[in-house]
């Protein structure tokens, strides 16, 4: 949440800024803002609404400069508003800062504060923490950076913050604990942002800032100190993504184009890794870690959202395959209730952009009493990739739309094959169960494609249906978690209030809503639960419900009670949710669109959340 990128060199720094900006916006779109240094010292214009917004607002003005920071929004602290956007300044204006995170014990610095006689133009916590800098610097006599290190000394939370100072035009100042930074090195400049779309452009090496350090940045240098102000090498890497992962691409939103990229994104976790021909599964990242893993007392599931969803079908799939017992637990939750964990456990940790704060918390505390940590994330580098023990990458490629789909496909098909892999090692799967499976997960990526050429057909069925108020989904074992992932994905794009339960617990409850006008979303594709989810549908057909159902292709009996059937191809129940959730996407995407919404950029919402 939130998006920083700032620039010092030789170029024009507002327009690297503005386009960095557009590239974070899936992080928060609430306000933008970005402070300039140029010869006639500090100017600071931000702006509530989208970064397009703030462009309006400065087109015709003097940018020039050759130092500028920014910063896209997704608010904790204060409302969205002109005067709670970032960059933030110091009560003297020399210095402006952006942030991504909370203080959390802002409250007593800002009285603190108050009585040293600060005057705040802001509800933010961000605002406090620049006043604190300030006073720390006038009060002690000392240099920002040196101000700095002081004040974070005191700071409780999580942060990414960089700083310009009018007095020292030619330095920037940043700093980490909890949020993401990526320096990218240049030749004669450098490039901050949250992530690494708004530098790919520029250069691929790039600096992954670890927690506790602070960067001291020239055109032409870059410092790394810890917090006790010891020089760290930086270590430089090369980045392997391309400028076209992170564009369009010619469809009208991002999630369209990353809903139908993915018969190549499941191709991409599962290549290299899977060999059907030749009977083998290769999974490097947990090789050293296997045999632990298949001696397990337990695995526990830590996530958040679409990610949590992806653990639940894989809780079904590990305990079936590894007779292993598994616990899916929501990190924020996990990591607050004094969990019993420690040795003998596995922690499995899923989240797309491998930032997620309450995921990365709960990590931490679980390591620190010896459970062994498998990581599933998507973007390489990240700290919870950095944090785990071992673990396994989702190759799905930069996910921009806001609400997860090609991430959670790719999560699935990665834990599936943690699941086959720690079945091999325990002895827990038949040889020719394996075999199967391997074949299953072999085809999915074509069955994608197959699926995905209903489009129209589940736009024509968005159009019927996009005026209802509520919506159920409803799905059993397996596809159960596929309902609760369809309901979420409506309720993100579209703002229709929608619940997913698993059918035969919608009779204690939920099954009072059933009337004529509730569309209920059947996942009622052919596996081992068919027949109670066919009973199912007739329970809410006899209350006048109106059914749509996801069936198997050829299916005879459900597509007679049902008043909308979208068919998708035979797969292993096990793998079934990969194909099952395509039409949930498709259907919250065209409702959406069609109700005029921006469903790259959903009301409220913001990916990566960085915040507790
Ligand atoms: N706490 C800051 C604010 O509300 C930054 C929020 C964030 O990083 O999400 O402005």
């Amino acid at each position: 949440m939130c998006g920083i990128v700032a620039y010092i060199g030789q170029r024009e720094a507002y327009p690297i800024v503005l386009k960095g900006l557009k590239r974070l916006e899936y992080r928060g779109y609430d306000s933008a803002g970005v402070a300039l240094l140029n010869g006639s010292g500090l100017k600071v214009f931000k702006k509530k609404g989208k970064v397009a917004e703030l462009e309006d607002h400065l087109t015709g003005k003097d940018v020039r400069s050759h130092v500028a920071i920014g910063h896209t929004r997704w608010a904790t602290h204060g409302e969205p508003s002109d005067r709670n956007s970032h960059p933030h300044a110091s009560g003297n204006g020399k210095l402006a800062m952006i942030h991504n995170g909370i203080i959390e014990n802002y409250s007593q610095l800002k009285q603190e504060l108050l009585k040293k006689g600060h005057v705040f133009k802001s509800d933010t916590d961000t605002e406090v923490l620049i006043h604190f800098i300030e006073e720390i610097q006038q009060s002690n006599q000392c240099g920002l950076e040196e101000a700095l290190r002081i004040a974070l000394k005191r700071v409780v939370g999580a942060y990414v913050i960089v700083l310009v100072d009018e007095d020292n035009p030619d330095t920037l100042i940043a700093a980490r604990k909890g949020s993401p930074l990526v320096i990218g090195v240049g030749k004669g400049e450098h490039f901050l942002a949250s992530d690494a779309s708004p530098i790919v452009e520029y250069t691929k090496e790039v600096v992954f800032v670890n927690d506790y350090e602070i960067a001291i940045i020239k055109a032409d240098e870059l410092i790394l100190k810890n917090i006790s102000n010891e020089r760290q090498t930086p270590y430089i890497q090369k980045l392997d993504i391309e400028l076209a992962a992170i564009e369009k691409g010619g469809y009208d939103h991002f999630m369209l184009k990353e809903i139908f990229e993915q018969p190549q994104t499941i191709f991409d976790s599962l290549r290299g890794r899977l060999d059907a021909k030749k009977g083998t599964l290769t999974l490097g990242g947990i090789r050293e870690h296997a045999a632990l893993l298949a001696q397990a007392k337990r695995i526990i599931i830590v996530a958040c959202g679409t990610s949590w969803h992806a653990g639940l079908i894989a809780e079904y799939v590990i305990e079936e395959l590894c007779r292993i017992p598994v616990e899916v637990e929501y990190a924020s939750e996990f990591r607050y209730r004094n969990p019993v964990v420690g040795e003998g456990d596995v922690i499995i940790a899923v989240s797309q952009s491998g930032e997620t704060a309450d995921t990365l918390v709960a990590m931490e505390a679980a390591k620190e009493k010896g459970a062994i940590i498998l990581g599933v994330c998507n973007v390489v580098g990240s700290s919870i990739a950095r944090l785990s023990h071992a673990g396994a990458y989702t190759h799905a490629g930069p996910e921009i739309g806001v609400a997860s789909t090609k991430a959670f496909t790719a999560q699935l098909a990665v834990l599936c094959l943690i699941g086959l892999r720690v079945a091999q090692e325990k002895g827990s799967i038949t040889q020719q169960r394996f075999q199967h499976l391997l074949d299953e997960l072999d085809t999915i990526s074509e069955k994608v494609a197959v699926t995905l050429k209903l489009n129209d057909q589940i736009k024509t069925i968005a159009d019927k249906y996009k005026d209802a108020r509520d919506f159920l989904y409803l799905g059993r074992g397996y596809n159960f978690p596929v309902a609760l992932e369809g309901a979420l994905k409506l309720k993100e794009i579209s703002y229709i209030h929608a619940e997913g339960y698993p059918a035969a617990e919608m009779k204690h409850g939920p099954i009072a809503l059933v009337d004529e006008n509730l569309p209920v979303v059947f996942v009622a594709t052919h596996d081992s639960y068919y027949e109670k989810v066919v009973s199912n549908i007739q329970e809410i057909k006899a209350r006048k419900g109106k059914v749509i159902a996801v069936v198997t292709e050829g299916d005879q009996t459900i597509p007679a009670m049902a008043d909308d059937v979208i068919e998708v191809p035979a797969a292993d129940e096990l793998v079934a949710p990969i194909l099952s959730v395509i039409p949930m996407q498709l259907l919250a995407y065209h409702i959406g669109v069609l109700k005029g919404f921006d469903v790259d950029k959903p009301r409220n919402l913001a990916k990566s959340v960085t915040v507790e």
